[in-house]
């Protein structure tokens, strides 16, 4: 390998890869490098397009002679490879930014602490519905930099993270929807909540008066923010109150409302697919947007009304001896958590831990105290658990894997009880990640 390279890409997963096939698409010289092992299925994809690449190091000399460098979001902008080509003036994008500039879809980006996949996912399901040509990309499914690179979608659904705004320069949403920021990733953030803050507003940068930016109203942080923001776009809230102001709202707490230019579109919250209150937020910030882009009110009721629910995320898994289980394991925050043990309205043997980003878990206890009758730990280290709730929930056990956990649910619960997984922690101590701890959870209620 020699010769200088226009790009380096550092991080050969699914964003990195397509990032590098588009490069190479568009005749750049591109060079690939990952410091963990590569998988066998980018190996396949980077030697077919001929792709440079080399893995369980980075040449630093060869990565501080490109002219850009497109990092993936995992890694943090504090390692000194990324504070390096900082200093040398060498421009870090993401992945997202990179594309964008070869395609001229109209791009709608969801961002927000919980709730993006749901809502980019039933938001590209009702414009699927209306017939448009339509991409989803960003963290679900195939990178964007792949499907600019080989398809040829008038839209894209984006749902992007933090990490990937950070990496967002010139990139712009002419639809961005921002569902909620509560602390998350403090870690990547200084511990600081005013940067996350600042970075997930990164998601309304280069908007002009001719864009979107729907917003949930109902979100202090979100509210306090936007009076220190210049914003260029065009604003439309919603929220669960009755106020008729906002694009999307609820009356008498049963009919959404979703008003825009001038047009109203009722339905009953029974009638949606998707359950709990955080689910009428995401429906809220999908219908308008649907709206936004003149999709047919029917269509748009009975994509909600038929959506069914993804996997992980409050997901009904079965009813045994009359007891329900349902697999939260995507909730690995202290917020999702507390919006499924909201939305429960039975008795709750709560399955809950794993690796604790500094959870506070104070927001929990009156909840915990209403609803939760028993509750298992499924952690290596459940300390920090017990201490928060043993004096709230007498009831409480420790268990280190789903076997256990799930027979000492079965075992504590009864008929008209739920059991619900929702950790409000990461899954790496016990479980690849919360894919494999949702599965693991639903093969052994299967198993009962
Ligand atoms: P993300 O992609 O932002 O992580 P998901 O749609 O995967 O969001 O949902 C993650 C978790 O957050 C799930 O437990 C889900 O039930 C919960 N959740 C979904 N939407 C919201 C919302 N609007 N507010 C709070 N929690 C939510």
């Amino acid at each position: 390998m020699s010769g200088s390279f226009d790009i380096a890409i550092l991080g050969a997963g699914e964003s990195g890869t397509g990032a590098a096939v588009l490069a190479k698409q568009k005749g750049l010289r591109v060079w690939v490098s990952d410091k963990g092992i590569i998988s066998d299925k980018y190996k396949n994809v980077l030697n077919l397009h001929g792709i440079p690449w080399e893995e369980q190091k980075h040449t630093t000399e060869r990565i501080m002679s490109v002219g850009e460098i497109i990092k993936s979001p995992g890694i943090p902008d504090t390692v000194e490879l990324v504070q390096r080509a900082r200093q040398k003036e060498i421009p870090v994008i993401s992945e997202i930014e990179f594309a964008a500039r070869y395609t001229n879809a109209t791009k709608i980006g969801i961002t927000g602490s919980n709730g993006k996949t749901t809502t980019a996912m039933l938001t590209y399901h009702i414009m699927k519905k209306a017939g448009l040509n339509v991409g989803l990309a960003g963290n679900v499914g195939q990178s964007f930099a792949w499907q600019v690179a080989e398809e040829d979608f008038d839209y894209y659904v984006l749902e992007i993270s933090s990490f990937q705004l950070d990496g967002m320069f010139d990139f712009k949403a002419e639809i961005a929807v921002l569902l909620n920021i509560t602390p998350d990733h403090l870690d990547r953030y200084d511990q600081q909540f005013e940067k996350y803050v600042d970075s997930k507003f990164r998601i309304t940068r280069n908007q002009s008066s001719v864009d979107y930016f729907i917003y949930l109203q109902d979100d202090e942080v979100i509210r306090k923010n936007l009076e220190r923001s210049v914003i260029s776009s065009r604003q439309i809230p919603f929220t669960v109150s009755a106020d008729d102001r906002c694009g999307a709202y609820l009356i008498n707490e049963n009919t959404l409302v979703i008003n825009i230019n001038g047009e109203i579109l009722e339905m009953d919250i029974k009638d949606l697919a998707l359950t709990g209150r955080q689910n009428i937020y995401n429906t809220m910030a999908s219908g308008i947007t649907s709206r936004l882009l003149d999709i047919r009110k029917e269509v748009i009721k009975q994509s909600l009304t038929e959506f069914e629910n993804i996997e992980h995320r409050l997901e009904h898994v079965a009813v045994v001896r009359g007891i329900e289980f349902i697999n939260d394991s995507k909730a690995t925050n202290i917020n999702s958590t507390w919006y499924a043990l909201e939305s429960m309205n039975k008795p709750i043997v709560w399955i809950v831990g794993g690796i604790d980003k500094g959870n506070d878990y104070d927001s929990l206890k009156e909840l915990v105290r209403q609803k939760v009758k028993a509750i298992i730990c499924l952690g290596k280290d459940n300390q920090r658990i017990l201490e928060a709730f043993s004096s709230v929930v007498p009831n409480i056990i420790e268990t280190s894997g789903a076997a256990d956990a799930v027979k000492s649910a079965y075992y504590l619960g009864q008929d008209g009880d739920v059991v619900l997984l929702s950790p409000a922690c990461a899954s790496f101590d016990l479980f690849d990640d919360f894919e494999d701890r949702g599965n693991q959870f639903k093969k052994e209620v299967f198993d009962l």
